[in-house]
């Protein structure tokens, strides 16, 4: 989440950049150039995402049979008590009372008996940056990209991946990486290949922004400085820049849509928050239409009023941040099913050591949540972790949902079932049901009762294997 550097103009000038299953043989990991779904037209394609997988290299974890006392599956409006979930290669095969699994459990069943522990689905963070490690300044931001290669920001990255698995995170959209080329997708191939601990990730890899509208800014004209993303300019460099993302492993088109924010009624504002446009219609709607093309999904960065305008004019799937919208903005994107990504604690992290309008923009966002959720927008959990230091859990963001209206059972499905939705992941991941990957997290208390439970997660299963367990065994 980088900032601009001070501008010369009047108006406040800070740019948020963001800152296996079954008996069949076992599928081969999901290659990130996996080609795109067959399209008979050059209209926006369905994206439905190939299925998950264990890395096909290693062997199926053993059979487990876990004891909750309280199961949150992510789709039922209340918990259940005394439940146990039978997972065998990796996948869900039943959920009901211990006795009655125990006999479909196939032989070398392992029995993990969590008490009065809750267990819900693993959570789901749509907007991270696991190769940023906190930018409150600009010159956090412009440190790391001018002191640390991109192989020591990746060995970074690995750390930052590993905490949010061990946070609960079973999976991740990790929307773009603030300099280090695609240093994402490699990040996620060492996850699937099982070289090191991570959560399942969906990476956008560059982002784009225009000529000038991003960081690194501000230097001499001497210096030939590295960029904060993809710097593109015009439809037709656009489209091909998209491609070339696509090509690299992206499994998400991201943009800026807008910087600069500022308040009416300077510069004849007459929104709740103004924002400059950083591309032409033109150009924004190339990016969304070429990755529709290639079968993927465009998060837009988008605050003020202007940028979410453009955003959802170019046909942007996703909204990040979105502190400047409004009742008409809200009527728009709950038409188009656009998701909103709000990344709350971000805003409050950085207000302070921002200053400026941000501290605005933290009490604007709170007022367009409780409308947002009025009007039955669809809001994922997103937290924009890496925009803060990772060392910050990420779960932090649900309490602030809790506070700012939202009932705890809404707030937990916002991280599970509804971000599995925007990664149009739903056959995969999001609930405990039967079918879907075994990607289960548990807490010693109800988060019912005390959302921050969720800031303590106890127990980490992914497809299967366990990461966590803190619970001593007998
Ligand atoms: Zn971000």
């Amino acid at each position: 989440m980088p900032i601009a550097r001070p501008a010369v103009l009047a108006v406040l000038t800070l740019v948020a950049g963001c800152a296996r299953p079954s008996a069949a043989p076992a599928l081969q990991p999901v290659p990130y150039d996996t080609p795109p779904p067959a399209s008979d037209s050059s209209a926006a394609v369905a994206t439905r995402s190939a299925p998950l997988s264990s890395a096909a290299a290693r062997p199926a974890p053993p059979p487990v049979l876990l004891k909750v006392g309280r199961l949150i599956d992510g789709v039922a409006a209340a918990p259940k008590d005394n439940q146990a979930i039978l997972v065998v290669e990796g996948r869900i095969r039943g959920i009901g009372l211990a006795a009655a699994l125990e006999k479909d459990a196939p032989s070398g069943t392992k029995v993990i008996d969590l008490g009065g522990a809750t267990a819900l689905p693993g959570l789901i963070d749509a907007h991270t940056h696991v190769l940023l490690q906190g930018d409150i300044t600009a010159a956090d931001y412009d440190a790391q990209l001018l002191k640390e290669s991109i192989a020591y920001r990746a060995i970074r990255a690995t750390v930052a991946a590993q905490t949010a698995l061990m946070n609960g995170f079973t999976a991740i959209r990790d929307l773009e990486t603030e300099g280090a080329m695609y240093a994402d997708v490699d990040v996620k191939l060492a996850i699937e290949r099982g070289v090191i601990p991570g959560p399942r990730m969906f990476v956008s890899t560059r982002a784009f922004a225009p000529t000038g509208m991003y960081p690194l800014n501000g230097y001499s004209w001497e210096l030939k400085m590295p960029e904060g993303v993809q710097i593109a300019d015009g439809p037709d460099a656009l489209r091909k820049a998209v491609r070339e993302q696509v090509k690299y492993g992206a499994d998400w088109i991201k943009f800026y849509a807008d910087r600069r924010y500022y308040l009416p009624p300077e510069r004849g504002c007459k929104h709740l928050l103004c924002s400059w446009v950083n591309f032409t219609d033109e150009e924004a709607k190339a990016i969304v239409d070429e990755a529709h093309r290639l079968g993927k999904r465009v998060a837009a960065h988008a605050i003020g009023w202007d940028g979410i305008d453009a955003a959802l004019r170019a046909g942007a799937d996703t909204i990040e941040h979105g502190d400047g919208l409004d009742d008409g903005l809200i009527d728009r994107m709950v038409q188009k099913k656009v998701y909103w990504c709000p990344t709350i604690y971000v805003g409050v992290y950085v207000a302070e050591g921002r200053g400026g309008v941000w501290p605005k923009m933290v009490e604007l966002e709170r007022e367009a949540f409780k409308k947002a959720m009025k009007k039955g927008l669809l809001i994922a959990y997103g937290t924009d972790a890496g925009g803060y230091a990772w060392t910050e859990n990420q779960a932090k963001e649900l309490g602030i949902m809790v506070r700012y209206g939202m009932s705890p059972m809404a707030a937990i499905q916002s991280a599970t079932v509804v971000a599995a939705q925007l990664l149009d992941q739903r056959h995969d991941l999001g609930s405990i049901e039967p079918g879907r990957l075994a990607d289960i997290v548990a807490v010693a208390g109800d988060p019912l009762k005390d959302i921050s439970e969720l800031e303590r997660v106890t127990f980490v299963m992914k497809g299967g294997v366990v990461y966590k367990n803190e619970k001593k065994e007998k």
